[in-house]
């Protein structure tokens, strides 16, 4: 902490403004030109993400989640693509009446349920919120009552589980493939509706910061963000825990880790539900393919693939395995949570606040909105101080922490932490080029008061 303070105080003293300022903020938001690498590497996900998705689950359903396996058979000529097809379930009636249900129970419970959580949990932040600044200079709103919801939902599935059997707690790994096609059609479907309405009718014309790409506009983009995907994520593992205990006859404590430290992360994103508001994903992000199709396919489907992986690979942990695992887990968790957390209190109370026992140093910066007014803001220190992204840093943390709850016996359950990885680093890539667009040289002196991205000393 002392290093940060004292790294900050070329350009401010503690609690006091700096007169500098950026002179001319640039256009910010999204209005670039997609280089030659970005636009392969979108136009390969839009083409292979659905593909990837399927290799998968088929690798799960059909070769016990080996991942070589079915190239090695394709290779040699023991199968072809279209067996492999052939055997992997198809679109069912049955599976699309389920989702049908899961989805409009969802809307249901977001256009109905009003909050009242904010009033019986301290610290919590419920109902109508107030987005970040868009470039055009608005202030949106939205409906905050997800931890409601994931509440209201849960206790309904522990309902049938315990008391009523209307359905078997094992439905949504029964149903896998078959809601892997509903869940496609609905993540098309959404994506291509935004898509047109952004060009055709947009709510605010002023905020279509289109690229010169069609692609990059189709892929990126508060509902689908956490509903129904993330309310989903918690009940798709305990599916495959009640699929475990039902085909093994025993629940291992590898499979109980993962549906716990998941559950903290899936509940953690409900808790500070008003937090996400500030992020990237609705700030910046246009809402397209990346969001619409990737919260209904990519992330129910691929974020589990830990808790499937051990239906057919049942791992018993030892001891000293299990608790490496937690501990990874709930030190990554709370990096992640400090440091997301120091920032939302820091914006929220204008720098007014307590970190690590002191008031926060901070960086003063401004920019301009499209509508040409001057707007203030600041860059803070406590864990944003030590490395640029240390939110990164931990959640990678506990991205390796699921995975390696699983031993190492198959590639398939760390598909999740590569992925983050190239997640996270693009993000840090898109995020920095964000903000020099927008604080100009106080990005600059901001990072050359913290020259590190995720790791002192590494990168
Ligand atoms: P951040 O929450 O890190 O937000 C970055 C923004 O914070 C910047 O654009 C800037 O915005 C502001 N900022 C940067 N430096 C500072 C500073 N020193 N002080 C104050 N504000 C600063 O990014 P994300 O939205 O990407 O991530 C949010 C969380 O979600 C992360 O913990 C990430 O790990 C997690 N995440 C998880 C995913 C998953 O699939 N599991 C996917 C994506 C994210 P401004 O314009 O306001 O200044």
């Amino acid at each position: 902490m002392e290093t940060t303070r004292r790294r900050y105080e070329p350009s401010t003293t503690n609690g006091k403004h700096s007169e500098q300022h950026s002179e001319q903020p640039a256009q910010w938001g999204r209005a670039w030109e997609v280089d030659w690498f970005s636009l392969m590497g979108v136009v390969s996900l839009l083409c292979f993400a659905p593909f990837i998705v399927f290799y998968f689950v088929m690798a799960c359903d059909q070769y016990q989640c080996s991942v070589s396996q079915p190239l090695i058979e394709l290779y040699s000529g023991e199968s072809s693509l279209s067996s492999i097809w052939a055997r992997a379930p198809s679109f069912s009636w049955s599976a699309a009446q389920i989702y049908t249900v899961w989805v409009c129970f969802q809307v249901f419970l977001y256009l109905c349920v009003p909050d009242v959580m904010h009033k019986v949990l301290p610290g919590y932040v419920g109902g109508v919120q107030d987005g970040a600044r868009t470039p055009a200079g608005l202030i949106n709103q939205y409906q905050i009552n997800g931890l409601q919801c994931w509440l209201i939902t849960h206790a309904l599935w522990g309902a049938n589980t315990h008391y009523f059997h209307w359905f078997s707690p094992t439905l949504i790994f029964d149903h896998w493939i078959p809601l892997m096609w509903c869940t496609n059609l609905l993540g098309y479907a959404v994506s291509t509706f935004a898509f047109i309405k952004a060009y055709l009718f947009p709510t605010n014309a002023k905020d279509c910061k289109f690229t010169g790409n069609v692609f990059y506009n189709y892929m990126m983009g508060l509902f689908f963000n956490g509903r129904p995907g993330i309310v989903a994520w918690t009940l798709i593992n305990l599916s495959y825990m009640a699929k475990q205990q039902e085909v093994h006859g025993y629940v291992t404590n590898s499979m109980v880790l993962v549906n716990v430290l998941q559950a903290v992360y899936v509940l953690d994103f409900f808790w500070n539900e008003a937090w996400y508001l500030k992020t990237i994903d609705i700030c910046h992000d246009h809402f397209g393919w990346y969001l619409g199709w990737g919260d209904c396919v990519w992330l129910p489907y691929l974020y589990t693939l830990q808790g499937l992986y051990l239906v057919y690979h049942p791992v018993q942990l030892s001891n000293v395995h299990f608790l490496s695992v937690l501990v990874l887990g709930v030190v990554g968790y709370y990096v992640f949570r400090s440091t997301n957390h120091q920032k939302d209190v820091f914006r929220r109370t204008d720098g007014t606040c307590s970190m690590w026992g002191h008031a926060p140093t901070y960086i003063e910066c401004s920019y301009r909105s499209g509508d040409g007014s001057v707007h203030r803001s600041k860059l803070t220190s406590g864990f944003w101080g030590v490395a640029r992204h240390m939110n990164y840093t931990g959640d990678l943390m506990g991205s390796l922490a699921y995975c390696a709850a699983c031993g190492f016996q198959h590639v398939l359950p760390y598909f999740y932490i590569i992925y983050m990885s190239i997640l996270l680093l693009h993000r840090c890539v898109r995020d920095e080029h964000r903000c020099s667009s927008k604080y100009g040289k106080d990005w600059k002196r901001y990072t050359d008061a913290v020259p590190y991205r995720l790791l002192p000393g590494l990168f």
